[in-house]
């Protein structure tokens, strides 16, 4: 038997990731751990997100470069599925 499962489009286990910017003194382990996901901005010389939602198969590296952050600057979060439909609705 092939048991469909109805996934949507948003994986729920899908964690988000933000640097937070007043933290972050630029020290450079996230980005030498996951340079496929941080890096420097050209202006600020803060480290960034290159996409706000971590591909499966990166999560252990942001969760290493998340715990080795000296600054506690890595600010994971994992929203649920219904978190992740009122992010499209924009109402701020
Ligand atoms: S490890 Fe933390 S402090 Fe260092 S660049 Fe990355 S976010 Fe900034």
């Amino acid at each position: 038997m092939n048991e469909s499962h109805h996934h949507e489009a948003i994986a729920p286990n899908r964690l988000r990731v933000q640097v937070d910017q007043s933290r972050c003194k630029t020290d450079g382990s996230c980005v030498r751990i996951a340079p496929e996901l941080f890096y420097f901005t050209a202006f600020a010389k803060k480290a960034a997100l290159r996409t706000p939602e971590i591909p499966l198969d990166m999560v252990d590296k942001c969760l290493e470069a998340t715990r080795k952050c000296p600054y506690n600057a890595i600010i994971v979060t994992q929203p649920s599925r219904d978190d992740a439909a009122q992010d499209s609705s924009g109402s701020e």
